[in-house]
């Protein structure tokens, strides 16, 4: 029997835990008092913990290296993270869109069944402990250092320390400074599934305000183009929302290089001379009481400040109904960033996959080390797929040391 160290109380380094202790004596250090602090927070709570989609579809959702997580994904899919929760006593259900929550909408459920398993298996677990330092000799690691200098001796470790979002939760990202000591190559650093943040002051008016099924698009990078449908909420900084969240992911690398327009209709499935329509219908109403039927009116009353138009439909010249159309159906601002790393969902970049082989998770640097979770260059949209990622390369680091 070997002896297994993982780093790292998350999805990842649990299920690692779980997996590497059929074969293994395992040792799970976490830095926090508890395991999966980020955990508990996902999905508002409620843990989106994967997607039900076929793999294939799955794949398309995954933004970052994709082809690296065919092995792990596939030995270790949705159906099986499903089926490894439901042996324990958890029921799932299905929402909009294939994304999968425990039927009680509580991530504590989660925590408690890895922490039973954990348990079962018979993984040793010492919290309040932080990796400081790996030792290696000859190219291959012989043990890890932690804080107050304690060294404990391994035949193989799995880091599962997260990417550098939300640092709170434990997951800052130091583990990337320490990995490049010793020749890993760590991929630059981006917020990624995070609020974008506009020029715009006006759309503060509109904070608090969340709109549904709104199409995003932008032109970025060498007139790359990206559209998505979703829902937004604009904040006091400009917005956030499913939909935002996800479009950060495509121009956060590019928002460096200067801003980005985005372009914003507010109701896709009606044309711009339906809204014509709808904006005369009753000419004794005001414009938005007449604009009620497709935007709540806090919405229009700010869009018709801004635009400074206070009159009744039949006193509106053509310049200002195309004004009120055009701010409908393809409102223009200019995002000028994102939010800090610290209020992003994931982390794009880190250990790059070409260190890695990714049908073991084994570093191609250092021997006898494996990775999994978030701490690698990998990123998904949202709808569980992040969670998934981290499940299923755990796994497979698990049952490959
Ligand atoms: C607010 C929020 C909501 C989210 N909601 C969802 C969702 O609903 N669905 C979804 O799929 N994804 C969601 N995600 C993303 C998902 O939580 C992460 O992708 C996932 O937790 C990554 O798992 P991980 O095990 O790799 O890392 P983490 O969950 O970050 O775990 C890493 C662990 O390592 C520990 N650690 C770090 N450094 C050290 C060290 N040096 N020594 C010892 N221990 C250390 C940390 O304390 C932490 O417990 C959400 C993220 C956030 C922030």
């Amino acid at each position: 029997m070997s002896k297994v160290i993982v780093i790292g109380g998350g999805p990842a380094g649990m299920m690692s835990a779980i997996a590497a202790a059929r074969n293994h004596e395992v040792i799970l250090i976490e830095k926090n008092k508890e395991l999966g602090k980020k955990l508990k927070i996902t999905g508002g709570g409620r843990c989106n913990i994967t997607n039900m989609r076929d793999i294939e579809d799955f794949l398309d959702k995954i933004i970052r290296n994709p082809k690296f997580l065919y092995s792990s994904l596939y030995t270790f899919t949705n159906l099986d993270l499903v089926e490894f929760f439901e042996k324990r006593d958890v029921e799932f259900k299905i929402e909009e869109d294939f994304k999968v929550y425990p039927e009680k909408d509580k991530s504590d459920i989660i925590i408690k069944a890895l922490h039973d398993e954990l348990d079962e298996v018979g993984v040793k677990v010492i919290y309040e402990k932080t990796l400081v330092d790996i030792i290696i000799e000859d190219e291959e690691i012989k043990g890890v250092i932690l804080n107050d200098n304690d060294i404990i001796k391994a035949d193989k470790v799995i880091i599962a320390t997260g990417g550098h979002s939300y640092p709170k939760t434990g997951s800052d990202g130091r583990i990337h400074s320490i990995l490049k000591k010793y020749g890993e190559n760590i991929t630059k650093i981006y917020p990624s599934l995070v609020p974008l943040v506009f020029s715009e002051d006006w759309i503060k008016n509109l904070q608090g305000i969340s709109l549904k099924n709104i199409k995003v698009s932008a032109k970025y990078f060498k007139n790359k183009k990206i559209s998505m449908d979703g829902d937004i909420l604009f904040a006091h900084f400009g917005l956030t929302g499913p939909v935002i969240l996800n479009l950060s992911s495509y121009i956060n690398k590019h928002l460096q290089d200067g801003s980005i327009e985005l372009n914003l209709d507010f109701v896709p499935n009606v044309s711009k001379d339906e809204v014509r329509k709808i904006i005369r219908k009753n000419n004794n109403k005001s414009i938005y009481n007449n604009l009620k039927e497709i935007l709540p009116v806090n919405f229009t009353k700010q869009l018709l400040e801004y635009l400074n138009i206070d009159k009744k439909p039949n006193n509106l010249t053509k310049e200002e109904e195309n004004k009120i159309v055009d701010s409908i159906k393809e409102l223009k601002l200019n995002c000028k960033g994102t939010k800090s790393i610290n209020e992003a969902i994931v982390t794009s970049g880190g250990i790059s996959v070409k260190s890695i082989n990714s049908s073991t998770m084994e570093s191609r640097v250092i021997k006898n080390l494996h990775y999994a979770g978030e701490v690698i260059d990998i990123e998904g949209l949202t709808g569980g797929y992040n969670l998934q990622i981290a499940f299923s390369t755990g796994y497979l680091a698990g049952i490959s040391v």
